[in-house]
């Protein structure tokens, strides 16, 4: 389902970037309009994590050319702090480990400083656990997670569970998960299908970054981009998602060099 009348509420031209003076993007452009869910996928190495953390702001990469418009400013000026109590929130591939931080502080300093943000009111640490309560049953997890260090001797899927956890708790404008499938059984998978699709309203937008179709099984993307060597080659509906399942990527790089040679 296409919103021909949503608002841009991301747009992305040219954008370059490199990380230790090797360049990775390569002129990328995408357009996210609110309500729609794009799926990113793509070979390994083909920058699809360069692309999330650059959008985030992380340090290490350096933009060298091209725009990042966010609900209508630039999002390159802005700080990674300012970029996620904006509404940016990236879902890491790999979800750090911070021994001696609780979830539940964790979880609590991010939304009372979205909400010091947005200028609503924060909230003490009862009224922040009934909160918490309603969104752990977002991603089916058990309230015993909250006492623990942040995702220290998680397993896999438990990051990622507490990923989206973290998603429901920020209400993301633009949420980015980056492989947030890869490595889930059949179950933690329907689950955190289950709970992108209950976070996902006709305000906000999600960028999947996935490696497989089968997440596409459950959350059904408004568009599929396959990106290449830093840039997005080809945007099709779901059905090319299942095109790249049972044919590869070579074709796109075979029909992309085609092209430019013609
Ligand atoms: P993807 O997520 O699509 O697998 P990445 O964005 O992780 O791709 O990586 C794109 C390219 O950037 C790869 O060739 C990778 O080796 C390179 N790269 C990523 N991070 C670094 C780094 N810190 N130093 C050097 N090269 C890096
Ligand atoms: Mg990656």
């Amino acid at each position: 389902m296409i919103k021909e009348n949503s608002e841009v509420i991301l747009s992305v031209r040219g954008l370059t970037a490199s990380i230790e003076g090797k360049p990775i993007l390569k002129g990328l452009n995408l357009e996210v309009k609110a309500g729609e869910i794009h799926a990113i996928m793509g070979q390994n190495g083909s920058g699809k994590s360069t692309f999330s953390k650059v959008l985030a702001g992380h340090p290490a990469y350096e933009v060298t050319g091209g725009e990042v418009i966010y609900q209508g400013q630039n999002l390159l000026e802005l700080e990674p702090e300012e970029r996620a109590l904006n509404g940016i929130f990236l879902a890491f591939q790999y979800p750090l480990e911070i021994p001696g931080v609780s979830n539940l502080d964790f979880l609590r300093v991010a939304y009372n400083s979205r909400c010091k943000h947005l200028g609503l009111e924060e909230i003490d640490t009862f009224d922040f656990e009934d909160l918490v309560q309603d969104k752990l049953d977002i991603v089916k997890m058990d309230a015993s997670f909250l006492e623990r260090s942040l995702n220290e001797g998680f397993s896999g899927g438990e990051k990622k569970r507490n990923e989206i956890l973290q998603m429901a708790l920020l209400e993301p404008t633009v949420a980015i998960l980056d492989e947030t499938d890869s490595g889930l059984d059949i179950d933690a998978l329907k689950i955190v299908a289950n709970g992108v699709n209950q976070l996902t309203t006709p305000e906000n937008a999600t960028i999947l970054i996935t490696h497989y179709q089968r997440l596409l099984n459950y959350i059904e993307p408004d568009y599929v981009h396959v990106m290449a060597a830093g840039r997005i080659l080809r945007t099709g509906g779901k059905e090319l998602a299942l095109e790249l399942e049972s044919r590869g990527y070579d074709w796109v790089l075979e029909e992309e060099a085609a092209e430019v040679s013609a």
